[in-house]
């Protein structure tokens, strides 16, 4: 290909709209364009980029012995009542673009298959002879999100590679889960990218064990949690670890009870009552006020109590409310800490904000226009394992010392709801700690069990001739997310340096002069030769100055260059890499021969990156 035929729009600044790397980039090099808010065209070298993408997943995919398909991306509602999670996906926070057909019939634009695809599975699957089958599609997927962003990473349209896979027994998801684990190293490491896999929440997919596929960089929007000796990996919203010590109150156990009151005027914060009375954090309990909202229609006041060095983990949090509440009340919306204007709006007054204790009554909510006039109580284990505390006392400006669960008020059932921290020791090795890193989600593998085919009514007959559901596993990767992800682990202050694996060609062939006749003649030569030789040649014939030429080149980020310049006069050529600048003045006639012996072992991508 020629750069001239190639509607070439480079941009020297860097773009308002984007703020990390990979984002500006892929905007300055021509790849992307921005059509509306998370949506983006492919310019065509972007597209090759995906394509060469797509063709490493094909091969590893095919090669585990899944199977290529294509499926509906406009999906009837009525699938998704019957998982029960048309709600979820729709009210709320729900991500799914969502319309309603010329016969009224409702419609959502796919952001995820496991509806259609169990439904399929429970047409066309009927006898555990049929099974294991593991299906896969490459696709665009939609998705609403509520803060799109840096580009490609968060789309509101963006490509997947999504795969269900069905089987009779769990031991054979099981199976299969490891071969798809396999497989998704297999093609992040030829795709050039070090990525680590991480445990990770189910989140509103579901199912029991689950895990993430983490590009390290610093611009990722997950947050790792990885012990020093490697042996434990996850994303913040499941990570646990063993909380520090909690400092004993003086007078301990012996003096617990329901707790002496301490005069705390406007110390509304764990901070503040701290530094006032020399507690340490751990010390205490805090007690948070939040408002969970049902797919019904319910409003769940939640009393969350933890100890007060503590953070909250918001996910764990939702998974108990829901596993607490979702059967009587349907999916979980959201939850949102609750104000004293919403608590007024409600036309509740007494609530003591910034002096609550664990043993706030539920006459509090008496009263309450649509609220639950009673409170969900959770607790973290590291509050119900203090045996005296300091809380508030339920009354503006004072709190309780010594307080005891039993003598103040039952403890809640205990929990794990607080948030790993870096630093924590490390449940499988105390002498271990936790280390924090960022990370880009590019894929996440799911045993999801039989909640689908349940809900959907997929069975099959066993050997034994009863009929049961089957049992699903589910695995995604995100094709455009991880195009992006590659520019932010491989670029430097001059543009992007692509693995040939995934390059959209992997040789630029650069007229230095596209006046010099002679220069042209050598030029138009190699790029013949090259071509024949099947190396993916672009060649920059534009008559812009040499300097444009090469930082558009650097810019673009082909691995691998070859200059033609004043040196055509005599036969010599110039052989970059653009990863490492490395330059070298060689015979015409003997670049090809030097290029490939660079060239084939990285085609295949399992060189180390
Ligand atoms: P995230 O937590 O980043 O929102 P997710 O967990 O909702 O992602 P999955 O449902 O697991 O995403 O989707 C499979 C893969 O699709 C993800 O691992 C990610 O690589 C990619 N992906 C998800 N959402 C987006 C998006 N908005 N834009 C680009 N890629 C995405
Ligand atoms: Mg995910």
């Amino acid at each position: 290909m020629r750069v001239s035929r190639l509607m070439l729009v480079t941009l020297r600044d860097d773009p308002a709209e984007a703020e990390i790397p990979s984002h500006k980039l892929l905007l300055r090099a021509g790849y992307i364009r921005r059509i509306g808010s998370g949506i983006y065209a492919y310019l065509p070298l972007l597209w090759r980029v995906l394509q060469k993408i797509s063709a490493i997943v094909r091969e590893e995919l095919n090669a585990a012995g899944a199977l290529e398909t294509l499926l509906p991306q406009l999906q009837p509602a009525e699938l998704w009542q019957r998982s029960g999670r048309w709600a979820g996906y729709t009210d709320g926070e729900g991500i799914m673009f969502h319309l309603e057909d010329r016969q009224g019939r409702e419609l959502g634009l796919g952001p995820t298959h496991e509806e259609v695809i169990t439904a399929l599975a429970s047409d066309l699957l009927r006898s555990y002879r049929q099974l294991p089958v593991n299906l896969y599609q490459i696709q665009t997927k939609f998705r609403d999100e509520i803060r799109p962003r840096f580009g490609l990473m968060r789309g509101r349209e963006f490509i997947m590679k999504d795969a269900y896979s069905f089987h009779a027994d769990e031991a054979c998801l099981k199976q299969t889960y490891a071969a798809m684990d396999q497989a998704y190293r297999r093609i992040f490491s030829r795709c050039g990218l070090r990525a680590v896999a991480v445990e990770a929440d189910s989140g509103a997919i579901g199912g029991s064990a689950s895990q993430e596929f983490m590009v390290t960089a610093d611009a990722g929007e997950d947050l790792i949690l990885a012990s020093t000796d490697g042996r434990y990996a996850a994303n913040q919203e499941r990570a646990v670890s063993l909380p520090a010590e909690a400092v004993p109150l003086p007078g301990g156990a012996r003096s617990a009870g329901s707790g002496e009151a301490l005069a705390t005027p406007a110390q509304t914060s764990i901070e503040q009552l701290c530094e006032a009375h020399g507690f340490h954090p751990s010390q205490t309990v805090k007690v948070l006020l939040l408002l969970a909202r049902f797919e019904d229609g319910c409003q769940q006041p939640l009393l969350v109590s933890l100890r007060g060095d503590q953070q909250l983990n918001e996910v764990k949090l939702a998974n108990a409310v829901t596993a607490r509440c979702s059967a009587d009340h349907g999916t979980l919306l959201d939850i949102a800490p609750l104000s004293a204007e919403a608590a007024t709006r409600e036309g509740l007054s007494a609530l003591p904000l910034g002096f609550m204790g664990p043993h706030l009554e539920d006459a509090v909510l008496s009263g309450a226009a649509s609220w639950t006039p009673r409170f969900l109580r959770l607790a973290d284990a590291t509050a119900t394992a203090l045996e005296a505390f300091v809380c508030g006392a339920n009354t503006t400006d004072t709190h309780l010392v010594g307080a005891g669960w039993g003598a103040l008020c039952p403890a809640p059932d205990s929990l794990d709801l607080r948030a790993a921290q870096p630093g924590d020791r490390c449940q499988h090795d105390p002498r271990q700690q936790l280390e924090a890193s960022r990370g880009i989600e590019v894929g996440h593998i799911f045993q999801l069990g039989r909640k689908y085919s349940s809900a959907l009514e997929a069975t099959f007959t066993n050997e034994a001739g009863q009929d049961e559901p089957l049992w699903m596993g589910c695995y995604g990767i995100g094709v455009s997310r991880l195009a992006q992800a590659a520019v932010e682990q491989h670029h430097d202050a001059n543009g992007i340096c692509w693995p040939t694996a995934i390059a959209p060609y992997e040789l630029m062939l650069v007229i230095a002069n596209a006046a010099d006749a002679e220069q042209v003649a050598l030029a138009e030569r190699l790029y013949e030769q090259f071509g024949a030789a099947g190396v993916e040649v672009l060649l920059d014939d534009r008559s812009e100055r040499a300097g444009v030429k090469f930082k558009d080149a650097d810019l673009l980020g082909i691995p691998w260059r070859v200059v033609v310049g004043r040196g055509a006069a005599t036969g010599m050529v110039e052989l970059v890499e653009r990863a490492s600048g490395e330059k070298r003045e060689i015979p015409a006639a003997e670049v090809q021969a030097a290029l490939l012996e660079r060239l084939l072992p990285e085609r295949s991508g399992l060189v180390a990156a």
